[in-house]
Formats: C-alpha cells, sequence, structure tokens
C-alpha cells in the first residue's frame, strides 16, 4: 500500500494545513520518507461535522450489518499484516515478529467485538412489562437499552502501535458500541497509523456505511488534541499515555460548557509483593521470571512489573543475584522515540536522587535513542520517606524494596496510588499474610495476579485493564477486554412505547434473539 501521508477526513485525503513531519527511525536516527500531512483546527471540525452526520444511521446498524463491517476490518488488518509491522518496526525499533503479533491481537479484538455485537448483551435490554392491575398504582410499561455516546476521539498510544494505536482496542470497542470515531495518530508511526487508517476507511466504504464513521487526524503540537476534547460534536475521549497528558485532557472535557467523559489510561508501576514462604522457596526463580517479564519490549510496557517488594529473609539474596544477573546481561536497546528516551533517563536519575542505590546496569547504549537496563535497590524505610520511588519509570528499570517486616511491608503497600495490577508471589504457608494483604491491593488496583506476573493483557470477557487514579482516570471502567465498550454507552429508557417504535433490542417478539432482564429474569424471550 502506497502511503500518501495524508489526513483521511471521512472519504477524503486531505493535504496538510499545519505543515508536515516525517517519521524517525529511532534505531538509526534518520528520517524516513515519505512527508505526513499536519492538520489544524478546520481537519477537526470537518471530522466531526461528519462524524455527527454519521452518528444517527451507524448508532442503528442492526447487529450483524455491524459485526461484518468490524470483520472487515479484521480481514484488511490480516491482508498488511507483513508490510505493517517492518513499517511499525521502521518507526518504532520494535522487532518485526512482536509487531506482527500486535497485528494478530488487532485483528482478534476486532473479530471478537463482532462477536460482542452479535450477541447483542451489550445493550443490557431490559423490559419491565406494565403492570395494569398492580396496586396501589399500576406500573407503566418502561424498556431500557444502552445505545452510544456518540462521535468519540481516540488518542492512539505509543507503545503498542498496533493493537493500542488507530486499529486497536479503543477503536474496536468504539465502533462496536456505535460511536463514529476520530483517531488522533500518535507523531511516533505515522505510516503505521496511515496503513491501519486506510484499512478502517476501506471497510466503512465496503460496508455502505456513512464516510463519517472514521476519520484520522494528526497534528504538530497540542493544539489538535486540544481541539478535538473541546469541539461541541465529541461526546467521549479516550487517550494512553503521560499522566500530565491525560489529565491534561481530563481537566480540559471537564471545563466545556457540557463536559464530557475521558477515559485515560495513564500510569501504573505494578507492584510484586514477594512473601516469605514464597522468597525462601523459590527467591532465584521469582528475581529471574520478574526481571525477565519488566526487561519486555524495552520496558515501555504499562503492565511492565516495575518494583518488587520482599521481606529480607531465606531467599531474598537468590532473588536479588538473579535480578542483577538478568539485568546485567541486557543489551541496550532502541526505545519508541525520543521524548521517550529522554523521560527515561531523567527518570532513572530521579530514583537516584530520591536515594535508591544503584545495584546493576546492562550494557552501555549504542544508539542515540538505546535505553540502557538499570537494577536499583531501597530499604524499606527509604520507600516511606520518599513517595517519588513509586512512581513510574518509563523503560527498563526496575526497584527491588529490602523490606524489614510484615507491618512495613503493608505501610508500604498503603502507600501506593492506583495501579493497573498488582502481583502477590506466595506458597500456602504466606496465605495468612496474603489475606491482609488483599483487601489494600483490591482498593488500589484493578488487576490482582498470583504466582505470575503482569504480562500483555489477555482480551477477554474478564479481562480489566484499569484501576484507580493515576492508573486510569476513571476506575469503573476498563480500556482492555470485551467490557471495554461500556465507556462507550449510555442507557435510554422508553416508556409507553408502540412495538414498531420501539428499538430492536426490546421489541415484543425479540427479533435477535438476545439475552434480556425481563421483569428481573434473565431470558432470551
Ligand atoms: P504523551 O506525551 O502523553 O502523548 C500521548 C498523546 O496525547 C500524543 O498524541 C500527544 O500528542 C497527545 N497529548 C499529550 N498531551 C497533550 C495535551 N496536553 N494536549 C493535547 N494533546 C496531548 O505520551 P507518549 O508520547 O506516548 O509518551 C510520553 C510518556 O508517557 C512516556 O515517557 C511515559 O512516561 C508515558 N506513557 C505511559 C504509558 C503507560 O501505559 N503507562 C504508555 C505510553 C506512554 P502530541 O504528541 O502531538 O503532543
Amino acid at each position: 500500500m502506497k502511503l500518501t501521508g495524508n489526513l483521511l477526513i471521512g472519504a477524503q485525503e486531505v493535504s496538510a494545513t499545519g505543515g508536515t513531519m516525517k517519521a524517525l527511525n529511532p534505531a538509526t536516527n534518520v528520517e524516513i520518507e515519505p512527508h505526513f500531512a499536519l492538520g489544524g483546527i478546520e481537519d477537526v471540525d470537518r471530522a466531526a461535522q461528519l462524524a455527527d452526520a454519521a452518528f444517527d444511521s451507524y448508532n442503528r446498524t442492526s447487529l450483524p450489518e455491524r459485526a461484518e463491517f468490524l470483520e472487515r476490518i479484521a480481514d484488511g488488518l490480516d491482508v498488511i499484516t507483513p508490510e505493517l509491522a517492518q513499517r511499525a518496526s521502521l518507526e518504532t525499533g520494535l522487532p518485526v515478529a512482536q509487531l506482527e503479533g500486535e497485528a494478530a491481537k488487532s485483528a482478534v479484538q476486532f473479530r471478537q467485538f463482532a462477536t460482542v455485537v452479535r450477541q447483542g448483551r451489550f445493550r443490557q435490554a431490559t423490559i419491565d412489562p406494565a403492570q395494569p392491575e398492580r396496586q396501589p398504582r399500576a406500573r407503566v410499561d418502561h424498556r431500557m437499552q444502552k445505545i452510544a455516546l456518540g462521535p468519540v476521539a481516540i488518542f492512539g498510544a505509543s507503545n503498542f502501535p498496533i493493537s493500542y494505536s488507530v486499529a486497536g482496542g479503543d477503536t474496536a470497542s468504539a465502533l462496536a458500541a456505535g460511536c463514529p470515531v476520530i483517531l488522533k495518530a500518535h507523531n511516533g508511526h505515522p505510516g503505521a497509523s496511515e496503513l491501519m487508517g486506510r484499512v478502517i476507511q476501506q471497510a466503512v466504504r465496503d460496508s455502505g456505511l456513512h464516510e463519517g464513521v472514521f476519520s484520522l487526524v494528526r497534528g504538530g503540537g497540542n493544539e489538535i488534541g486540544e481541539a478535538l476534547v473541546d469541539h461541541p460534536l465529541i461526546k467521549g475521549v479516550t487517550f494512553t499515555g503521560s499522566e500530565g497528558g491525560g489529565m491534561a485532557l481530563f481537566r480540559r472535557a471537564q471545563q466545556r460548557p457540557d463536559p464530557i467523559p475521558v477515559f485515560s489510561e495513564m500510569t501504573s508501576v505494578n507492584p510484586t509483593f514477594v512473601l516469605p514462604a514464597a522468597l525462601a522457596a523459590r527467591g532465584g526463580t521469582i528475581g529471574d521470571g520478574f526481571t525477565e517479564r519488566m526487561l519486555v519490549t524495552v520496558g515501555q510496557a504499562c503492565l511492565k512489573p516495575a518494583i518488587l517488594l520482599a521481606i529480607d529473609g531465606p531467599g531474598y539474596l537468590e532473588l536479588k543475584e538473579a535480578m542483577i544477573s538478568r539485568v546485567e546481561a541486557m543489551q541496550a536497546r532502541t526505545m519508541l522515540t525520543p521524548g521517550i528516551n529522554a523521560a527515561y533517563r531523567k527518570n532513572v536519575e530521579r530514583q537516584s536522587n530520591a536515594g535508591a542505590k544503584r545495584i546493576a546496569a546492562g550494557g552501555d547504549p549504542q544508539g542515540v535513542w538505546d535505553g540502557q537496563s538499570v537494577l536499583f535497590e531501597a530499604d524499606g524505610a527509604r520507600m516511606l520517606e520518599s513517595p517519588s520511588l513509586s512512581e513510574e519509570v518509563f523503560g527498563p528499570a526496575a526497584l527491588l524494596v529490602r523490606v524489614k517486616d510484615q507491618e512495613q511491608l503493608t505501610a508500604i503497600a498503603r502507600q501506593f496510588r492506583g495501579q493497573l495490577s498488582a502481583t502477590m508471589q506466595i506458597d500456602p504457608a504466606d496465605h495468612p499474610l496474603a489475606a491482609r494483604l488483599l483487601p489494600l491491593l483490591e482498593r488500589r488496583t484493578g488487576r490482582i495476579v498470583v504466582n505470575a506476573f503482569a504480562h500483555p493483557q489477555e482480551v477477554s470477557y474478564a479481562s480489566i485493564h484499569g484501576g484507580p487514579f493515576p492508573a486510569t482516570s476513571d476506575s469503573r471502567f476498563t480500556s482492555v477486554g470485551m467490557s471495554a465498550i461500556e465507556r462507550f454507552l449510555r442507557p435510554v429508557c422508553y416508556q409507553g412505547f408502540p412495538d414498531e417504535l420501539l428499538p430492536e433490542a426490546l421489541q415484543h417478539d425479540n427479533p435477535r434473539g438476545i439475552w434480556r432482564l425481563t421483569d428481573g429474569e434473565l431470558s432470551k424471550a
């Protein structure tokens, strides 16, 4: 597929209105062809007008029609996978094989959401039939279903340039809900973004949908993102990135005359608690497994396990030595963007300044944007005195915390801000302490893992990739998994409607045979 570098506004190709940019190969520090168009406020407005015009018809597509559209996107992704992975690798420095896996995951997400759409349960159809004889007052017929929020803006993530970018889980779940999408492409991988955008644009065309169902915009600063959040026709926003960026957009959306929800996924250190019996039985194995996981994708993953806490005692030395030897054996590798590399270096410095001791380092950087792996150690008292040690270092760095006793361990657990995940490494003798930790972790995380490590999120019905602030801006929702669709829905109640005016999901004979809650009972009747 030939890259034109244009913005995709509905069915139109739009050339630059706000200058141009080129992608950077971070491994060679050399710019790559072609020039990519940067848009302006007028491009956002055009995309929003089109999305608004598309909303009513797209929100009312039948379930099979919408599912087929999602499957067309998945098929299109399958076709371009080799080309997409090659381009994304050039633009991010990530290995081609990993990116092929991401493309496969993206296609799977679209197919899974097609199934969710066909099942129709996301509508949460609920029927309270009329009870004219009820005393002391008759009950009127009222029925509820969930409908799409409206046109939404999605900020593509930098760190998973395919599966959480243009054709990522946010786009799949928004389109599944019935929301037209305006995608703000991340400038870290503009070519990969265009390839995915074209697949979605083609699927819109092939499905006979209104062109405004999908647009892709790109900008040269904050202006375009701000314009999206401010636009009166945009009704919701999703974001993955820094806490500063996510909260700036969140606050902006709350200051609109009509505030809208912003679902920001921002920062998490995914603490691992190694309890004493597990430490004594398999400290070395745990240290090795933790560090291996930490180094995956050059530490640039939201689920990267970044902090390991263990009570000093039998097994601690083996754990520490295993972590040191993994880190020392690791070559420096290319990081995603110069900005992410600069932030990494600064945050490694911050850990040293906050009193963490550097106990191991990997190979020296060879390329300009290489990230050197680093392992820090601090004791529990230092951790309690310096809360900044618990902040994210986005990149291949981890902190080992030598904890004095159980009381100190629970005190540190209480100090953590909201997390996407937390892990407990336990043996049966650790269960009483694990039971004490559990309520502390439940209050602070969206996912609790036992005897494994946080890993790339499984995309399934029970998946939760969310958590209290600052992991996300709204702990009630997940950005990964089938229930991610709930971010894009709102309930509408229909009272006293004639059957033919009711939405399909609420009609008397249930034409699609979906699960409904009728008078409090779940059935397909
Ligand atoms: P970012 O700087 O937050 O940017 C993400 C996207 O949001 C970009 O498209 C950016 O547009 C836009 N944006 C950011 N702030 C904005 C603002 N105030 N107004 C309007 N638009 C705004 O994230 P990043 O580039 O992916 O990486 C930077 C840092 O984010 C990393 O070093 C890391 O600390 C963190 N991060 C964390 C995770 C995680 O999952 N925990 C994932 C990715 C990144 P422009 O580029 O055009 O400004």
